[in-house]
């Protein structure tokens, strides 16, 4: 089963990416992502509802 989640930008919160993940082990996802307002690179985390 796959669920869709948003990924936020852990320093300013910007939701920035949207993609889709197992739902297995209950783990949050964590990446590295380009954040256009904070010009960088930041940890983006799991949007949980
Ligand atoms: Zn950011």
């Amino acid at each position: 089963m796959r669920q869709y989640v948003t990924l936020q930008c852990a320093e300013c919160g910007k939701e920035n990416y949207r993609t889709s993940t197992e739902t297995r082990g209950g783990k949050r996802l964590e990446l590295k992502k380009h954040c256009r307002w904070c010009r960088r690179h930041t940890p983006h985390r799991q949007k949980r509802k």
